[in-house]
């Protein structure tokens, strides 16, 4: 096992590493910016290095200066957290370059899997089911028409650099594929400096469904369920909840099976995530993440399985934690991303929170870095906490729910509170019935009822 841990990251992540650092004996280091030092994860932590200025490319991803606060400290592995570093394949090969454990994936798999068409390709390779589409990139040589015409209008034109859902123009019809074309690749180019493009079936009313697996690097691995991460504004997820409550004991077993078996053929290491689009009863596979997400507790909550320890036994070459016949999926969970941003603009409201009051009791979990005092940077991304509510049924999880956000005080900075307390009381909601455009078409409607 490692004797001690730094944490390249801040806010809830950072405290989150910790906790299971804490619980396994292990020592901790905090690093953080200028703009962090009064952050919660530098005080709980056993040491802390400031590493940089607030701009994130001159600290949290400083590469040089991790590596110095490692030297300083003694640290013998890395967690990285979401964002960041983590799926940053060089980083961790610097690491190792170092005699420093990446806790993490090995590096070619990240680097596969951060390639969308090397990553569609390796999937449906290992027998993951894909959405339908170009084999490949579609360049100037290529007869993207005749293409296009195979797989049927409306199609989706994808960036292979893509992220965060920018460089993805959908072609309704014929007459739209050249600009779609055109557009994509411009926009991919001067996002990410690569103007390579693809081609995909659009889906009309999908969800999002993605699948928590679990490697040891060895070719043993397991899968821990399902999230439905659906409701989502500009491709951000912002409820998540699992089971999915359109998923079938079978239709979960079998998915989750296919993806257990795949990353046991990759000799897969440590946490990740298999992304799907679920339509008409079918998965297909947009994308797979190779670290730890945001909306793991969701999935912590419904197997009782402590998926951040688990993967730092496993970087540390211990076992999986269970068997897959010992993993029991167990009620319902949900999770609220609840961002430091104005309920109906969505702007930003980074500052000071003046009154803080975290909801509590039974299946009430809050993840989050911020106390009473706490002055929310303007530097980084805007989130004040996540929610994590259970309960034996996904009624009950909804009553449970709507207590703790009417519980909930966080004054001082406007944040998106109303938004979930108006969500959780609308009927399409209530009943699970919504897809990946349901949100923003809500949204669009203007009645939020934030109240
Ligand atoms: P990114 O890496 O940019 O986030 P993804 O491939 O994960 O790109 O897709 C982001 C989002 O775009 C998905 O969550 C989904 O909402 C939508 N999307 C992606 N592929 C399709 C598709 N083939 N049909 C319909 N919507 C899609």
């Amino acid at each position: 096992m490692f004797d001690k841990i730094l944490i390249a990251n801040r806010g809830e992540i950072a405290l989150r590493v910790l906790r299971a650092c804490k619980e396994l004996g292990i020592a901790t280091v905090a690093v953080h910016s200028t703009a962090d030092a009064n952050a919660m994860h530098v005080r709980l932590a056993d040491e802390s290095v400031c590493i940089g200025p607030p701009a994130a490319k001159d600290s949290y991803l400083n590469i040089p200066a991790l590596l110095a606060a490692c030297e300083i400290t003694g640290a013998d592995a890395v967690h990285p957290g979401y964002g960041f570093l983590s799926e940053n394949a060089r980083f961790a090969e610097i690491l190792a370059e170092h005699n420093l454990h990446f806790i993490g994936p090995k590096a070619e798999h990240i680097r596969t899997m951060g390639d969308k068409i090397e990553a569609k390709k390796t999937a449906k390779r290992l027998g993951i089911p894909v959405v339908p589409g170009s084999d490949g990139g579609v360049g100037a040589g290529d007869d993207a028409m005749a293409i296009a015409k195979k797989i049927g209008f409306p199609v989706l034109v994808k960036a292979a650099a893509g992220g965060g859902g920018r460089g993805m123009k959908v072609a309704p019809t014929e007459a739209d594929l050249m600009l779609a074309l055109s557009t994509a690749s411009n926009e991919a180019k001067s996002a990410f400096g690569d103007g390579s493009v693809y081609l995909e079936k659009y889906l009309g009313k999908p969800r999002h469904i993605e699948i928590q697996i679990l490697g040891d690097g060895r070719g043993g691995a397991i899968h821990l369920g399902e999230r439905d991460c659906s409701l989502q504004r500009r491709h951000q997820k912002v409820w998540e909840e699992g089971p999915s409550p359109i998923i079938s004991p079978e239709a979960r077993a079998k998915i989750g099976e296919t993806c257990a078996k795949a990353m046991r053929d990759m000799q897969y290491l440590g946490v990740g995530t298999i992304e799907f689009l679920y339509e008409d009863g079918e998965f297909y596979f947009i994308e797979m993440n190779t670290r730890i997400q945001v909306e793991h507790p969701v999935t912590e909550m419904i197997t009782g399985i402590d998926l951040v320890n688990a993967q730092i036994r496993v970087a540390a070459g211990g076992d999986l934690p269970c068997t897959q016949d010992e993993i029991v999926v167990n009620g319902h969970a949900i999770e609220c991303r609840i961002n430091a941003e104005n309920p109906v603009t969505f702007r930003p409201s980074p500052g000071k929170i003046l009154q803080y009051h975290p909801p509590g009791g039974l299946g009430v979990r809050i993840d989050s870095a911020v106390y009473q005092g706490y002055v929310i940077p303007p530097y980084y991304d805007s989130l004040v906490g996540k929610l994590i509510v259970h309960g034996k049924t996904r009624g009950e999880c909804l009553m449970r729910l709507r207590r703790a956000l009417d519980e909930m005080v966080v004054e001082g900075i406007e944040t998106t509170l109303p938004l979930f307390r108006a969500l959780v009381r609308e009927p399409n909601i209530i009943d699970g019935d919504y897809h990946i455009h349901w949100l923003e078409q809500y949204l669009a409607k203007g009645d939020t009822k934030a109240h």
